[in-house]
């Protein structure tokens, strides 16, 4: 720490800053942000470390010495009695710990406290102002100092009461809280102003401050803002001196009771936490059903509840040392690429990786994320040492989104596609139709161990033990260049191998040598022909019940099968053309595996789900024909009858469906359609 900054740091510290204001102003002054929330905190969190392990070089005007921006210049800029302070935020439990540790250090006595957890609610902070209980001023946060006065629009808010709702009030009373866009209303918004050609707003946070700050109240009006309160001061913290107050509002769970009181709407979500994992225990439980509410939340406020405790820690600059925010993860953050590798997957097809500087992105580290293809290579125009945004929605692999230009070190290096294979230097072809640059060697190693991989992997021949470590040394050693090579392996070829004692060795051949018993449909799907999954390698499978049968059928015929479209038709038929393919299935068949079905498999296919079960068709289904529908549900072991009795366990109704139906109805037997009546069968 505190080593003076080379010109890199300073070069890095000034180009954040510059991009910092830019997204500031963008945000609070046009309403209209530039960047997601979370790429912005993580950029000013990389500020706030470098300024703090560098303290000469923050400068005054830097986006972390103060809270928000200077308000915009329509309404009259108003002083805040009390600043209105932004809150710490906390990406983990671990900084919430530290945040724990920070405020323990300035009250080392204090032993079990209570916690508030609150939703943080994605809104707009206002500061309503009560003079002897009437609403005579609302103000928006600005930055911190001052804010605009924007009363005529905050009088609209319906939630936010215009007289408080008690006898006796003080001479003044100020009520914080979020103003903030319902969902639903949002969107409508949003879709208005496309209506119009106007730019849409990027999220209800924004599209709330720019309601509040629209000069015609009428707009703001038909625009349903809502409130939910979470602060009240009479003077300072001292409750009590408020004459309806209840003296004993000593915390802030009191003082949300005492909001409702007084006619706000308090979020009902609130919790009162006695531990660290209560509140553990309430982020999480919210991580999810947050997704159901009607408004955006990006996290929980947790506060200490004791106003004793609150008052005698008091606050930092910009923040209140009693409280936290803690935040979900983000599925967008920024961080610096390293490098870009070039993996060849087991088709050949070269994807461009994004390696990464390590950052923590919803939940996970990520260090790679894919740039799928040259072409968003050259759209991203992507640079050694670029800042780059990255994302990961749900289970997806993460992507990088977007470079950020701005942060671009200078003299970086373009990255481009290679023109040969990294893996055997062989030319790398792209076909003039697609965006799938190849490898087309066979004899790669990077394709070899591809599909030696893919041939283990549990769904298909399950060859456990067999991973990534070794099928890469097999590789190297020239053992083995095809999967039929597995069957030839034997304890002494495997012993050399690094790390590979006798025990491993001989359980590897074991299970090389149990995989010959699977069956039929997992070795055409380890075969890792192009679009036949687990799926489509058992309908193959049952359908053609040997390779042969398969290897000789036509792609019409292939294609016959239902669910088996022609792009899977064609790959399949293309893959038994070729002399290779051909020679692999002869040495797999030497080898001992399955390449047809077991007796024992096809009276399974044939018993299936719907043994004993009675069907009826009726009316015109939307895709098959009777005697297909029909064969279908016979293949599956079920029975189609031609009247409907009590004995009928389902009827298949298409269109026009006439007397049977009612009947069916009538005697309370299942309807399926011809979706209901595939689903059923792919379960078989
Ligand atoms: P913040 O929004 O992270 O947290 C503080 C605010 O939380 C409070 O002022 C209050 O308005 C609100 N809040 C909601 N529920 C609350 C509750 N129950 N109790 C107390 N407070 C509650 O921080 P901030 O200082 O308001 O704004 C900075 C944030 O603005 C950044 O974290 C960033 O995400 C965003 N920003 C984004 C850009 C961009 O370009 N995208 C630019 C500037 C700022």
């Amino acid at each position: 720490m505190n080593q003076a900054a080379d010109d890199t740091t300073a070069a890095r510290v000034q180009s954040l800053r510059a991009q910092l204001q830019a997204a500031s102003y963008a945000y609070y002054v046009l309403d209209a942000p530039d960047l997601p929330d979370e790429v912005y905190d993580r950029l000013y969190r990389e500020l706030q470390d470098l300024e703090a392990a560098h303290p000469e070089l923050i400068t005054p005007d830097s986006p972390t010495q103060r809270v928000g921006e200077k308000p915009a210049a329509q309404f009259t800029s108003v002083r805040h009695n009390i600043p209105l302070y932004s809150l710490e935020n906390a990406f983990d439990l671990a900084e919430f710990r530290a945040w724990e540790d920070r405020w323990r250090r300035q009250a080392p006595e204090v032993g079990k406290v209570e916690y508030v957890a609150e939703l943080k609610i994605d809104g707009n902070a206002l500061a309503l102002t009560y003079e002897n209980g009437v609403l005579v001023r609302g103000v928006t946060r600005g930055d911190g100092v001052s804010g605009e006065d924007i009363t005529p629009n905050v009088r609209t808010i319906r939630s936010i009461p215009l007289r408080l709702a008690i006898d006796n009030p003080p001479p003044v009373a100020e009520v914080r809280g979020e103003a903030f866009l319902p969902l639903d209303v949002f969107e409508q918004i949003n879709a208005e102003r496309a209506g119009r050609g106007e730019a849409l707003f990027a999220n209800p946070r924004n599209a709330a401050a720019g309601t509040l700050r629209q000069l015609d109240s009428r707009i703001v009006a038909a625009r349903r803002l809502d409130f939910f309160a979470y602060t009240v001061y009479s003077s300072e913290f001292d409750l009590a001196q408020m004459p309806s107050a209840p003296d004993q509002i000593t915390s802030q769970w009191q003082a949300l009771e005492f909001l409702k009181t007084l006619g706000f709407r308090v979020n009902p979500n609130r919790q009162l936490c006695q531990s660290e994992t209560d509140v553990q225990t309430y982020f999480n439980e919210w991580d999810t059903k947050r997704t159901r509410l009607q408004y955006l939340t990006d996290g929980v406020v947790v506060k200490l509840n004791d106003f004793a405790l609150q008052q005698r820690l008091g606050f930092t600059q910009k923040f209140p040392r009693w409280a936290v925010a803690l935040k979900y993860p983000a599925e967008e953050v920024p961080t610096v690429l390293e490098t870009v590798s070039f993996q060849v997957g087991r088709t050949g097809a070269v994807t461009p990786v994004a390696e990464l500087r390590p950052v923590p992105l919803a939940g996970t580290t990520v260090a790679r994320a894919t740039l799928h293809n040259a072409d968003r290579l050259a759209e991203l125009d992507i640079h050694q040492g670029d800042t780059i945004i990255v994302r990961k929605a749900g289970e997806i692999i993460p992507e990088v989104v977007r470079v950020l230009r701005e942060l671009r070190p200078e003299n970086a290096i373009k990255v481009t596609m290679p023109t040969h294979c990294p893996q055997c230097r062989s030319a790398l072809v792209r076909p003039d139709d697609g965006a799938v640059t190849r490898c087309i060697n066979s004899s790669c190693p990077a394709i070899v161990q591809g599909a030696i991989i893919h041939w283990a992997r549990r769904d298909a021949l399950d060859i456990e033990g067999l991973g990534e470590k070794w099928v890469k040394q097999l590789v190297e050693q020239g053992l083995v260049q095809s999967v039929a090579d597995l069957y030839g392996l034997t304890v002494e070829n495997l012993l050399p191998l690094d790390r590979m004692g006798q025990k491993s060795a001989q359980n590897l051949v074991n299970a090389i040598a149990a995989s010959t018993a699977r069956p039929w449909a997992s070795v055409l799907y380890a075969l890792g022909i192009r679009h036949v999954g687990t799926v489509n390698a058992k309908t193959l499978a049952q359908r053609f019940p040997t390779v042969e049968a398969l290897a000789a059928a036509s792609p019409d015929e292939i294609e016959s099968v239902h669910t088996i479209g022609p792009e899977i038709a064609q790959a399949v038929a293309q893959w038994f053309a070729v002399p290779a393919n051909q020679t692999l299935i002869d040495r797999l068949r030497q080898a001992g595996l399955q390449l047809a079905a077991s007796p024992a498999d096809q009276t399974q296919a044939a018993a299936g789900l719907l043994v004993g079960k009675t069907f009826v068709l009726t009316g015109t289904l939307p895709t098959l024909t009777r005697p297909e529908a029909s064969a279908i549900i016979e293949a599956a072991g079920g029975k189609v009858t031609s009247s409907v009795s009590k004995a009928t366990d389902y009827l298949v109704a298409g269109e026009k469906a006439g007397s049977k139906l009612a009947k069916a109805e009538g005697l309370g037997i299942a309807i399926l359609s011809e979706a209901d009546l595939l689903a059923l069968v792919a379960v078989v």
